[in-house]
């Protein structure tokens, strides 16, 4: 990687978030780091963050990158700064830089930073001190099975559950991230699990994000895509796990879909998809199951009777892709 490409975030946008049930805008930058650890040991089947960093960069790269990220800044009350790995681990940001990357945003009321559970230590938090932070973890299951062996997350939900003990005993509010259809799932066995991690995760969480699977470059995931073994969630899915899993505990549920209406990401059909998207963005603040009224589409036909051949075939590979032709797969 080039010298300066190692100086530029991988990308700065706004958008709009929630604190206290106030909808507020946002700030979002992801910083280019060494990668995350667990994507160079063996990493998650969907993940393709590691093409984005750099083994060589260093701590002035980084400072150089929260400049550039700073400049963007308008005082936006929610800022997440992500690294597409564990802000809390030393050796993607360094300890020095912590305190700057917070002190770089006094305007905030929210700062949010991700992590994965074995980072979330008593050593490692304790100098969080700063009242406005807070946590993601990327869960993506409450089921051990599927961590192992659809998503190979590297850690379990006891590891989970340690962490978040500990976030709520330091008043750190806690974000968790589900996936919605790992690999190697049915359409149905996709929809169960998430319904059942919502429930899980929801009593350790203020906010629970639903995220569907999007195909990225580079993995497993995208091998499995390109030979007809896997489908990304319909959004007629994601509906119904927002409107079920909705204010359990009293925690926000949301979502906001990448790649959503491309094939890589979740999608119905090219009818639909807009309508769909505009009502989870909508749910995402309302939290209104009502938002969902009224969207009907002749591919609701075609996606319960994929759910129920998937079912009988005993299968999760994309037997629609079979039936239909015409999907661009680039
Ligand atoms: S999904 Fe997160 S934990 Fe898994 S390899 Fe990617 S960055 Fe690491
Ligand atoms: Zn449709």
């Amino acid at each position: 990687m080039r010298a300066e490409e190692k100086r530029k975030p991988v990308s700065v946008w706004k958008e709009s978030d929630v604190i206290e049930g106030r909808k507020v805008p946002a700030f979002v930058a992801i910083l280019r780091t060494v990668g995350c650890w667990w994507s160079r040991q063996r990493g998650c089947l969907m993940c393709g963050y590691n093409l984005a960093s750099d083994a060589g960069i260093g701590l002035e790269d980084l400072r150089a990158q929260l400049e550039t990220a700073k400049e963007r800044y308008d005082g936006e009350n929610f800022v997440k700064i992500y690294t597409s790995g564990s802000f809390l681990d030393a050796r993607e940001i360094p300890m020095e830089l912590r305190e700057e990357v917070v002190d770089a945003f006094g305007e905030a009321e929210r700062i949010l930073f991700e992590s994965r559970p074995e980072f979330v230590t008593e050593e490692n938090i304790q100098d969080l001190k700063d009242r406005r932070i807070s946590v993601a973890m990327g869960l993506e299951s409450g089921t051990d099975r599927v961590l192992r062996d659809c998503v190979r997350k590297g850690f379990t939900t006891a590891d989970y559950e340690r962490a978040a003990f500990l976030l709520r005993a330091k008043g750190i509010p806690l974000r968790t991230y589900l996936l919605l259809k790992p690999p190697f799932l049915t359409e149905r066995e996709a929809i169960e699990d998430a319904r059942r991690s919502i429930a899980y995760a929801s009593p350790y969480s203020e906010s629970v994000s639903v995220n569907p699977v999007n195909v990225q470059k580079e993995t497993v995931l995208e091998g499995l895509w390109r030979r007809g073994d896997y489908r990304p969630p319909w959004l007629w899915s994601l509906a119904e796990v927002l409107k079920e899993g909705k204010g359990l505990e009293g925690t926000r549920l949301f979502s906001s879909p990448s790649g959503g209406g491309t094939p890589r990401g979740v999608h119905n059909c090219l009818d639909c998809d807009r309508g769909f998207l505009e009502a989870i963005e909508r749910f995402t603040f309302s939290q209104d199951e009502r938002e969902f009224e009224g969207l009907d589409c002749r591919c609701r036909l075609e996606w319960k009777a994929l759910v129920e051949v998937q079912d009988a075939m005993a299968t999760s590979v994309d037997v629609g892709r079979y039936l239909s032709s015409g999907l661009d797969l680039e």
